[in-house]
């Protein structure tokens, strides 16, 4: 899922600044999770947009935002709404807001939250950026751990000179990703197959933005 958090409310009112009515979108899925743009922070912020004077014309939540045709059916159906509103703030990650951007096309969109990283959830409130969607998994090379993206500096070939005592130069706080391999090296029984191993070149060309993935789905 897409980690995402609020932007400060001021700064949402700055863009509001020339809105005096507003539709708020959610998001019922990432941004639920993250309890950052579920049902209820949407009604929290309409009380706050309301409490400032703005008149809040309609919510929703759609299911999964960044579907744009479920966010297109959803809008057309709370059309006066959406249409008696100079703004529309939306509550989701940076795709969902592009959706809502893509369906309303006369009114301004403005982002409510800062999308962060793609997120592996372990408890509520705890989620971790484990992938960076490289476009070219390695991580069978390494235990299982993706040094890529679990590594400041991205070191496919061991540590860097600065690991300290199995913690990371950059944020002593955590382990150094090469702890983390040689340890679950060492559980798999191939640590001698992690020395050994010098990494290919990666191939940032897959990774060269915008990507699409687009093709027949099947029939079922
Ligand atoms: S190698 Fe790392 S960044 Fe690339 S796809 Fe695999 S987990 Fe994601
Ligand atoms: S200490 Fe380890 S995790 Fe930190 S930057 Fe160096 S190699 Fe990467």
């Amino acid at each position: 899922m897409i980690a995402t958090e609020a932007k400060d409310f001021e700064d949402i009112l700055k863009a509001l600044s020339e809105a005096d009515s507003i539709y708020i979108v959610g998001c019922g899925d990432c941004a639920a999770v993250l309890q950052t743009g579920g049902e209820f922070e949407i009604a929290e912020m309409k009380d706050r947009l309301e409490q400032v004077g703005k008149t809040v014309t309609g919510t929703v939540v759609p299911e999964v935002t960044c579907q744009v045709l479920d966010v297109k059916r959803l809008l057309r159906h709370d059309r006066e709404a959406v249409e008696k509103a100079d703004a529309i703030l939306v509550l989701a990650c940076g795709a969902g807001i592009q959706a809502v951007a893509d369906v309303v096309e006369n009114r301004p969109v403005i982002a409510g939250l800062d999308s962060l990283f793609s997120a592996n959830k372990f408890r509520a409130g705890q989620f971790y950026e484990w992938c960076s969607a490289c476009g070219e998994c390695i991580v069978d090379q390494y235990g299982g751990i993706c040094p890529i993206t679990r590594c400041p500096k991205g070191q496919l070939n061991g540590p860097c000179g600065g690991t300290n005592q199995g913690k990371c130069e950059v944020d002593p706080e955590k382990d150094c990703v090469w702890t983390l391999i040689y340890r679950r090296a060492g559980q798999l029984g191939v640590k001698d197959v992690v020395d050994e191993h010098l990494a290919d070149a990666k191939d940032y060309t897959k990774s060269t933005r915008p990507r699409q993935r687009v093709f027949e789905p099947r029939r079922t």
